[in-house]
């Protein structure tokens, strides 16, 4: 079910022309830097990243796009509950992600499990409802904090940036680390 990430981008662009909005050489660059990174990022990271390949690319441009993005429905926005929207562009390759986020350094780990899917669509219609929604979030300490007591990520708490995972896949579930 999920897509490329070529797929994913002709996917946005044929939404924004069919929306009226002109696909600037801003946007695209923007476009391209969303969909070719698994990272969750924040608007300012994006800008970041963005300047990075286009100095010229204003603040208003990546919070007029962010949006646009989202409605297009190849872009999540996340709450983590960290007091700040993360966005994933990672649903559109992997529909059936959930997450694992540190409470002390705010890594995120992203794991699919085909069971546990089953398991909420069979909770969600026994209570009566048809599961729309179905991303899982579980909160915990990483390895890290409970190995060492503490966390080297813990000072720069950006819960955004890309780490990749060297660990062990879980029993029957397919993880991808990021932070
Ligand atoms: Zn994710
Ligand atoms: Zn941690």
């Amino acid at each position: 079910m999920g897509k490329s990430t070529n797929e994913v981008r002709g996917r946005v662009s044929d939404f924004l022309a069919a929306k009226g909005v002109r696909l600037t050489a801003q946007r695209s660059c923007l476009i391209d830097i969303v969909f070719s990174t698994t990272r969750h990022f924040t608007a300012d990271e994006l800008l970041d990243m963005a300047r990075r390949k286009d100095p010229e690319i204003s603040r208003a441009t990546v919070y007029r796009t962010l949006p646009l993005l989202v409605e297009s429905g190849m872009l999540k926005e996340m709450d983590f509950g960290e007091g700040r929207k993360l966005y994933d562009p990672n649903y559109a390759t992997n529909p059936h992600h959930n997450h694992l986020i540190c409470t002390d350094c705010g890594r995120i780990v992203e794991f699919e499990d085909a069971v546990m899917e089953r398991r909420v669509d069979d909770i969600a219609t026994s209570l009566g409802y048809i599961p729309i929604n179905k991303s899982v979030q579980i909160k915990g300490a990483c390895r890290t904090l409970r190995d060492s007591g503490t966390c080297a990520n813990k000072n720069n708490s950006q819960s955004s940036k890309t780490n990749r995972a060297n660990t062990a896949s879980l029993k029957a579930a397919k993880r991808r680390t990021l932070k």
